[in-house]
Formats: structure tokens, C-alpha cells, sequence
């Protein structure tokens, strides 16, 4: 599947719900969202078609993403049977880690391959100022429990805000001396200005490399697509890896080969652009599988080249991330 801006497009991100069990405040507001009606959210036999599809088309790596995507019932076994399907597209899921202690080895006996975890302090107050709830604890012991079902390697994703967690950018980053692990970074994206944090100044990942630099010197890790988006690196001597997302300042754009599924069954070829297609009416109004593949198609058709949230004339995203996926 090509865009047409000759992408070729593989990755596809499958948010399973919009819901989640905590409140960051840069992603929902405190009461929670007006959640999707029941009726509006895919099925998992509906997903499951339309990863099928996708997986038809030549996706080969699915991101299980939400909401919380382990807070929907059922979720073992439906990422069962997407590593089930006959292309065997790599699956792996992005959580907040606090159902993680107790679900990953199960998840890794249903084929997901990695998981990563969004983990933004490694304090317990800060912890709890950011998500409004507590939990550092479950996350934590989720961590380990991802690590020693051989989910590896494990990444942390981390946003860095000025005048928050800043001070914890050293912490993180020496987690990779004792761990084989992806500690990565991510840019602050001001996508929701109604939201807590929409004020809050997120660090450039220039500013980041330049707290790193009390480490010691990082080596430049060669470009990895494993990587994504990530400039990789390591500190002497450490067991992993540190990786630099600019998603606001950088750009990857050119490089982007992802399509999102969101819970109520429409695409986006971009996480900054309204531009949406609807697979819902293919899938209940009888539409066979090649109408599925043709929307797919289209959706990918329809990427923009390039975000434009750096211009003056970007317009905010009609749905936070926690109903985009991330
Ligand atoms: N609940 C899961 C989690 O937190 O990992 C999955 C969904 S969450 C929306 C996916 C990712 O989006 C998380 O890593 C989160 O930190 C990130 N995210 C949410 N709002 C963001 C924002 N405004 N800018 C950058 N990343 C954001
Ligand atoms: Fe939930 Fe993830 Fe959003 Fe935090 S970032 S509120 S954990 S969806």
C-alpha cells in the first residue's frame, strides 16, 4: 500500500478503546470523556476484519494502542487471534503498565511481542499530581513483570515537560545503565488546549540531549526502522538504549508509513489531520471485503505530506490523543 507521496505504508496503530483507568492531565480532562456508545465502538470480530484487510494490503506491524487498551474485556484473546492472522504481522501495545503485572504473560502466550509503557516520573506524589490517581507501584511491578515474560526489549516513553519532571530526564536516562531497555523521550504535543497541560511548555529534544550531556558523551546509534521515529543512542557502557523523539520540532513526516484506526471504525493517515474515513457502514451494512480494502486504500491516499502543527495556520485536532491512539 503507497501513498501518494510514494510512502509505502505498513504500520498500522488499532486503538481498541477510547477509555481509560487514569487522567493524565495532558491527555483527558478529570471527569473522563463522554465515552463512545456502545454501539459505535467496533466489535473485535469487525477489528479483526479490518486488520485483516490492512494485513491484505501489506501492513506488517499492528500497534494495539487506546485509551487504555487493556481495560477492554477481551483483550488476550484478540490480540490471540491477530497473531493469528496468515500474513503473522508483528503486534505489539502501548499501555500505562498498571494491568500489566498481571496480564503480560498472557499477553506474550497470545503472540504480543513488546509492549510499550508511558511512564512520565519515577516519583509516586509526581505520579499522582500528573495521572490523578495513584499506582507508580503497579506500573512498576507491570514493568518487570513485561521483562521477565520476554516481551523485550522493554521501551519507557516519557514527555518532559519544563518546571515538572525535567529533573527526572537524568533518572531515566541512567535506567539504561542497569537495564536493556528503550528509555525514549517524547516532544510535548499541544493538541488539546482545553486540557490541564495545554500551557505547559514540553522540552525540545534539544534541550533534553543537553541534560544528558552530565552522562557522559552519547554514542549515535545507526538509523534502525525499528526505531521509528527515534534518534537512538547509548551512554558508555550502559545495557540500553536512549532514544530522541522530536515529533513536534523534527521531521519524520517524509519517513511515515502509519495508518490509525480508531475504536469507532475510522482511519486517519495522520495524527494532526480532521481528514477521516469511515469503514463502520462497509462493515455493517453487509460491504464485502475488497469495499474494506478500498477504503484502506483510500485513507492511505488520503495522508497529507507533512503535520503542520509548527505552522500559524494549524488547526487543533478534533479528537485528543486518547481517542486517537497516540
Ligand atoms: N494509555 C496508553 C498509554 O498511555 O500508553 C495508550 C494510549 S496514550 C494516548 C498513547 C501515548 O500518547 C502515551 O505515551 C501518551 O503519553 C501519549 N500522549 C498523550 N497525549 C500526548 C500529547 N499531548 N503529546 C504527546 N504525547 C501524548
Ligand atoms: Fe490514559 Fe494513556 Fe491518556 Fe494517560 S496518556 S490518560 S494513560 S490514554
Amino acid at each position: 500500500m503507497q501513498d501518494q507521496f510514494g510512502r509505502t505504508i505498513e504500520y498500522l496503530r488499532l486503538s481498541v478503546t477510547d477509555r481509560c483507568n487514569l487522567r493524565c492531565r495532558y491527555c483527558m480532562p478529570e471527569a473522563g470523556v463522554a465515552e463512545l456508545a456502545h454501539s459505535d465502538v467496533l466489535r473485535y470480530e469487525e477489528m479483526l476484519r479490518v486488520v485483516a484487510a490492512a494485513c491484505r494490503l501489506g501492513i506488517r506491524k499492528i500497534r494495539v494502542t487506546g485509551g487504555e487498551p487493556l481495560v477492554r474485556r477481551g483483550i488476550v484473546s484478540f490480540i490471540d487471534q491477530l497473531a493469528a492472522l496468515p500474513e503473522k504481522p508483528e503486534i505489539t501495545l502501548t499501555t500505562n503498565g498498571l494491568l500489566l503485572g498481571e496480564m503480560a504473560e498472557d499477553l506474550k502466550a497470545a503472540g504480543l511481542s513488546r509492549v510499550n509503557v508511558s511512564l512520565d516520573t519515577l516519583r509516586p506524589d509526581r505520579f499522582k499530581e500528573l495521572t490523578r490517581r495513584d499506582g507508580l507501584e503497579k506500573v512498576l511491578a507491570g514493568i518487570a513483570a513485561a521483562e521477565k515474560a520476554g516481551m523485550l526489549p522493554i521501551k519507557l516513553n516519557i514527555i518532559p515537560f519544563a518546571d515538572f519532571n525535567d529533573d527526572e530526564i537524568v533518572d531515566f536516562a541512567r535506567l539504561t545503565l542497569e537495564h536493556p531497555w528503550d528509555v525514549r523521550f517524547i516532544e510535548f504535543m499541544p493538541i488539546s488546549s482545553d486540557l490541564d497541560y495545554a500551557s505547559r511548555d514540553g522540552l525540545s529534544m534539544v534541550a533534553v540531549e543537553t541534560r544528558l550531556q552530565s552522562l557522559g558523551e552519547l554514542e549515535a546509534l545507526p538509523y534502525q526502522a525499528a526505531s521509528g521515529p527515534a534518534h537512538m543512542y547509548r551512554l558508555p557502557n550502559a545495557k540500553g538504549r536512549i532514544g530522541l523523539i522530536p515529533s513536534v520540532s523534527g521531521h519524520f513526516c517524509g519517513d511515515c508509513n502509519r495508518l490509525r484506526v480508531m475504536a469507532d471504525g475510522r482511519v486517519r493517515g495522520c495524527l494532526f489531520d480532521n481528514e477521516e474515513t469511515d469503514l463502520k457502514a462497509v462493515l455493517r451494512n453487509g460491504g464485502d471485503d475488497s469495499a474494506l480494502e478500498q477504503l484502506l486504500l483510500d485513507a492511505a491516499c488520503a495522508k497529507p505530506e507533512k503535520h503542520q502543527i509548527n505552522s500559524k495556520d494549524f488547526a487543533t485536532p478534533n479528537r485528543r490523543m486518547h481517542g486517537i491512539g497516540g
